[in-house]
């Protein structure tokens, strides 16, 4: 295995967490960033409805209403300091997204346009259409990948992290071949777990792989059970990644209905539609009890044609792929796994308790969010605290003059393939043990079962391959969500 040892940071992730902490590095400073799969393949650009701020507010709005906002979405579970610098530095990397070019949708008069979501007091979401994510992740991927001081690797897996004398190791695979690099500093921006469920509205790459090499090198992972499951995603049980119905489709005015066809949140909050996301699916859930159906709807088809396909014409083509015209049709929608409020523990710079070891966006738990992540305050977390993580690195390094061992990964000869079904199984242990409402008999079966899953795989002597890396993430973070539950 050959050993690099040319980087100073290495940043695992593509999403806007790992690109907008490399593109704030210091330009002297070494990167390399990697990505498990394509660049673009994340949740990052999956977004649809937005990025919350106030950056030069309307409607009476300041940070003291986001951050009342956000505190009671979080349950007041947040952490008030994380709090107080996304909403107070918000504006600041609104600024920087614009300056690298992101086209966020304008009024008539040329105004930044904000629409509503659930659980904002303020028009507040700063969007492009519905495709906000792929735009501001491709904004800032232009920028970095025009940085001489940044490399950019792609389907590229960390497979194995180690804390070495003056920094990290990793063990990286490319083309099926190992090699060890080492860094002074890591940045963990590996994404969420949505893929430990069998429905999710997450992309393929979110198998939880920076959260259980965190907790294999002994850092503190916080509040993982604390998963949030959006109400609107579209109905379809035989996809595993769910297409998701945007907050905004809400916040622009749509009623959920019942299997009767009528309005039913009236039951369960005065919010009714625009009461935060854990309010609603829970609601959602006790409907389905209640009438014994799980057939839910959104309504907007009163906003017409012309709005509708202006407004979300990714959700309004997709909608037609599938035989409905949003227009005219009501709208299929079930909960399902969306977002992860825990990870792992970092201060307000992104740093954890391991020293040199950075997480950042939605495998960090920065605190922000408490018990549920009011909308659209995620990619504002990866470019808040990932600006600030890399202003951390930054710093620490002027004084760093330590240079990181070289570091070997052993590979064994006569290693196996995983057995097959592992994925499969742990993912339908989780849907069943907890869904929206935790069933805690279920859960500790599971418990125990992931439990034989995960020692399985960290005892045998199976072929480090993405299979193995992907199952081995997966049975951590299974373990550690319903060691908590139960
Ligand atoms: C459908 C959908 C809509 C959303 N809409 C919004 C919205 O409107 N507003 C909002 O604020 N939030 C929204 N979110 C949430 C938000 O998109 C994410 O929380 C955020 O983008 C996460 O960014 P990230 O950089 O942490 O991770 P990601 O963007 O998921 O990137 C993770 C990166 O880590 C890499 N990676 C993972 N494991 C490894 C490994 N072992 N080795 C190498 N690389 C690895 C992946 O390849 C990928 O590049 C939405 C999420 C979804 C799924």
């Amino acid at each position: 295995m050959e050993c690099h040892t040319e980087y100073d940071v290495i940043v695992a992730g593509t999403g806007v967490g790992g690109l907008f902490t490399a593109l704030n590095l210091p330009e002297k400073m070494k990167v390399l960033v990697i990505s498990k799969r394509e660049l673009d393949l994340c949740n990052s650009a999956l977004a649809q409805g937005g990025v919350a701020a106030v950056y030069k507010p309307v409607d009476d709005d300041s940070t003291s209403l986001h951050t009342n906002d956000t505190l009671i979405a979080g349950g007041f579970r947040n952490n008030p300091d994380s709090v107080k610098v996304l909403v107070t530095e918000a504006a600041d990397v609104i600024e920087d997204i614009l300056s690298l070019g992101v086209d966020f949708d304008r009024d008539e008069k040329g105004e930044l346009d904000r629409t509503l979501e659930g659980g904002h007091s303020r028009r507040r979401i700063f969007h492009h259409r519905d495709s906000t994510g792929a735009e501001v992740t491709a904004k800032i991927r232009e920028a970095v990948l025009g940085r001489e001081n940044i490399t950019v690797i792609d389907n590229a897996l960390l497979c194995r992290l180690r804390k070495i004398n003056g920094g990290f190791g990793a063990d990286i695979l490319k083309n099926g071949v190992h090699t060890a690099y080492t860094a002074k500093y890591v940045v963990l921006a590996t994404g969420g777990i949505g893929r430990v469920y069998d429905h999710t509205t997450n992309s393929a790459i979110c198998t939880g792989d920076g959260i259980a090499m965190a907790y294999e090198l002994g850092a503190e992972i916080a509040n993982l059970s604390l998963i949030q499951f959006h109400p609107t995603a579209y109905r379809d049980k035989e996809s595993r990644e769910c297409f998701l119905i945007s907050e905004s489709v809400r916040g622009e005015g749509a009623y959920l209905l019942n299997c009767n066809k009528e309005r039913f949140m009236d039951r369960y909050d005065e919010r009714l539609e625009l009461a935060p996301r854990d309010v609603v699916s829970r609601s959602i859930i006790l409907e389905s009890r209640r009438t014994n159906s799980d057939e839910f709807y959104l309504d907007i088809r009163y906003k017409g044609k012309e709005y509708l396909s202006a407004r979300f014409p990714m959700i309004y083509e997709f909608l037609m792929t599938k035989g409905i015209d949003m227009s005219q049709d009501l709208i299929p929608i079930y909960p399902c796994q969306h977002y992860l409020m825990g990870g792992i523990n970092t201060d307000t710079d992104g740093a954890t308790d391991i020293p040199g070891l950075y997480a950042v966006g939605e495998c960090s738990h920065t605190g922000v969010h408490g018990n549920n992540r009011l909308a659209s305050n995620s990619l504002l977390e990866a470019l808040v605290f990932g600006k600030r993580a890399a202003k951390d690195i930054g710093r620490k390094a002027e004084e760093n003059t330590t240079v990181p061992e070289i570091c070997e990964f052993p590979l064994a000869a006569d290693a196996e393939p995983i057995p097959k079904g592992i994925r499969t199984e742990i993912r339908h242990i989780m849907q069943c043990s907890y869904f929206v409402i935790p069933d805690i008999d279920k859960a500790v079966e599971g418990f125990e079962r992931v439990t034989q899953i995960k020692k399985m795989l960290e005892n045998g002597n199976f072929i480090i391959d993405r299979d193995y890396v992907e199952a081995r993430s997966l049975a951590t973070v299974a373990y550690l969500v319903l060691k908590e539950v139960i």
